[in-house]
């Protein structure tokens, strides 16, 4: 099942990187397997899958302690109270959006002896249900943890409204690109603007053609979610 799902995703992310002039090489797939069983992301990592986004702490404690071996992201909203349980397990925070818990962050790296890579995360369409930063406050933000000795800041990151046309998120994806491009101009020491996590089952097809590098896809992968 997973296998098909996977084939059809993996067609239209090729598509999209060819209408782009982009190669395959620089888009990675992250299978968002929030509420999903061990079972099912087994079955993941039978057809080669690595990279896995989850938005729950507890979520990747469980699922590190059987899959230590995968990379976890974590893409939801991150409490400081509990960065501690994850801050040695996480492959990158993709949703950082205060200054608090960058710091916070810092001092469990800090206790882990690592530094440990994060995106911000900016909430392009300033929706108020959302988190994340104002785009405008981005930079100065990226300026403050760029001193951090334990945190690495690799990018940035974006969850697009929802909507019935994904061309309607273009104009995010795009603004979340420029902004990137701004910030690297910037030169700024220890930043790097590399990763674009953009683009969900809905528009990664676009996110893609505006520069995404990153694709979150839980959906279109392993079926709708039960809460
Ligand atoms: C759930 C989630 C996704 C995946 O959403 P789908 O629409 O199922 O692909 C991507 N990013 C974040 C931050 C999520 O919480």
């Amino acid at each position: 099942m997973i296998k098909e799902q996977l084939a059809a995703v993996e067609t239209n992310i090729c598509q999209a990187c060819e209408r782009a002039g982009r190669d395959r090489g620089e888009v990675t797939l992250i299978a968002v397997s929030k509420t999903k069983p061990v079972e099912l992301i087994e079955e993941a990592m039978a057809e080669g899958l690595r990279e896995f986004g989850e938005n729950k702490v507890q979520e990747i404690r469980d699922k590190y302690e059987k899959h230590p071996e995968v990379h976890w992201h974590m893409i939801g909203h991150l409490q400081r109270n509990k960065v501690k349980y994850i801050a040695d397990k996480v492959t990158l925070i993709h949703s950082v959006d205060s200054l608090r818990l960058a710091q916070t962050i810092e001092q469990e790296g800090a206790k882990c002896q690592r530094r440990i890579p994060v995106l911000l995360e900016v909430n392009m369409a300033g929706e108020a249900s959302k988190f994340g930063i104002a785009p405008e406050d981005t930079l100065e933000l990226v300026r403050q943890i760029s001193v951090m000795e334990h945190v690495a800041v690799e990018g940035l990151m974006t969850i697009a409204p929802f909507v019935a046309d994904p061309e309607e998120n273009r104009i995010h994806f795009r603004n979340l690109y420029n902004l990137s491009v701004d910030i690297k101009s910037k030169k700024i020491d220890n930043v790097n603007m590399s990763i674009l996590s953009m683009g969900m089952t809905n528009d990664y097809e676009v996110a893609i053609e505006e520069g995404a590098t990153m694709v979150r896809v839980g959906t279109a992968l392993f079926g709708a979610r039960q809460y």
